[in-house]
C-alpha cells in the first residue's frame, strides 16, 4: 500500500468530506487488510481521532463504534452477555490476539470480505449498519450495494434468541472453509446463515422455511441441514471445493441447530 497523504480528521465531516471529493482517497479502520494490497491512496483517512472505538447498552440496543477492535468486541462484558456469546465465538479465532488488537468492526464489514465470520454471525442478529450520511440500513442491504459513506456504527437489537456459531478451518489461523450461524426466535422461527463459501454469507431461506413447519429434533435439524446444503450456491477454491464445502454445511447448519436445542 502507497499512501501519499495521510489524513487523521477530528471530525466525521471532514473525514466524509474528504473521501468525497479527493479521487483515491480511502478510509483506513485498523489497516491490517488494507496493508496487503498494493494499492496506491492519494489520501489516508485514519477515524481514530472520532471517538468511534465505543460498546454501550441501552434499553433496547446493544451498540458498537466502528474503530472497535475485534479483540474488545470479543472480550467485551456486553457483547458477550447476549445471544450465547455468538459475536465474541465468530471472531476468537481469527489469526490471533495481535491481529484481532488492530482490526476494527468498521473495517471488517466495509471490507465485505466473502470469509468474513463477523458479517455471518451478525447476519442472523437484528443488525443495522449506521452510515454517516445513509443512515441505518440492514446489515445485507450494506453488503449488497456500493456506498462511499463511513460505518459509524453498528446497532443490534437486545432479544432473547438463541444463537451459535460454527466454522471449519483447514489450520488454526487460515479463513474458513466455511461459516455457519443460526438464530433461534422462538420454537418455529429460525435464520440461518452460511458465509465462505467463499462468497459472502447467505441465507438458507428454504431450510428455515421447513424449521417454521415441523417441532425441533435430532432429525429434523438434519433435514434443515441438508435442504441448506441443498439450496446455497458453493464454489471451489484452493482451499475446498464446492462438493467438499456442501457437505460441510449439512454438518455445520444441523450441529448449530442441536447445540441452540440443548
Ligand atoms: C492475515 C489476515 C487474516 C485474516 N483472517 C480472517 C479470518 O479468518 N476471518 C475473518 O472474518 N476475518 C479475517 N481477517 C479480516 C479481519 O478480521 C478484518 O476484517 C480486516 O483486517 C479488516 O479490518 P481492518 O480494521 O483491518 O480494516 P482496513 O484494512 O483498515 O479496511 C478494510 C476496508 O474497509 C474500509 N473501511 C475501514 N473502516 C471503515 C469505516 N469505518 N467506514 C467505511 N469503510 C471503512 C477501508 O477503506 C477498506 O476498504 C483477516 C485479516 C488479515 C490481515
Amino acid at each position: 500500500m502507497i499512501i501519499d497523504e495521510y489524513k487523521k480528521p477530528k471530525t466525521i465531516e471532514e473525514a466524509y468530506s474528504i473521501i468525497t471529493t479527493k479521487e483515491g482517497s480511502q478510509i483506513i479502520g485498523g489497516g491490517a487488510y488494507m496493508r496487503l494490497s498494493k494499492k496506491h491512496i492519494s489520501t489516508a483517512v485514519d477515524l481514530s481521532n472520532l471517538k468511534l472505538d465505543f460498546v454501550t447498552e441501552t434499553n433496547n440496543y446493544i451498540e458498537i463504534g466502528a474503530m472497535t477492535t475485534l479483540r474488545e468486541l470479543e472480550i467485551n462484558e456486553i457483547t458477550n452477555k447476549y445471544f450465547n456469546g455468538i459475536i465474541s465465538k465468530s471472531i476468537r479465532n481469527i489469526v490471533g490476539v495481535q491481529l484481532r488488537n488492530i482490526a476494527t468492526v468498521g473495517g471488517s464489514l466495509a471490507g465485505k470480505f466473502g470469509f468474513s465470520d463477523l458479517i455471518t454471525a451478525l447476519s442472523v442478529l437484528d443488525c443495522k449498519v449506521v452510515l454517516y450520511k445513509a443512515g441505518a440500513v440492514d446489515l445485507l442491504n450494506f453488503t449488497n450495494q456500493k456506498y462511499n459513506d463511513i460505518v459509524e456504527k453498528i446497532i443490534i437489537t437486545k432479544n432473547n434468541l438463541k444463537a451459535d456459531f460454527q466454522y471449519l478451518r483447514n489450520t488454526k489461523t487460515d479463513y474458513a472453509i466455511l461459516n455457519v450461524a443460526v438464530s433461534k426466535h422462538n420454537d418455529h422461527f429460525y435464520k440461518i446463515a452460511v458465509g465462505a463459501r467463499p462468497g459472502i454469507a447467505v441465507y438458507a431461506e428454504k431450510a428455515e422455511n421447513f424449521l417454521k413447519s415441523v417441532d425441533f429434533s435430532k432429525e429434523n435439524a438434519e433435514k434443515a441441514g441438508l435442504i441448506a446444503s441443498e439450496e446455497i450456491k458453493f464454489t471451489s477454491n484452493f482451499r475446498a471445493s464446492a462438493e467438499y464445502r456442501q457437505e460441510l454445511c449439512k454438518t455445520l447448519v444441523s450441529r448449530a441447530i442441536l447445540n441452540i436445542n440443548y
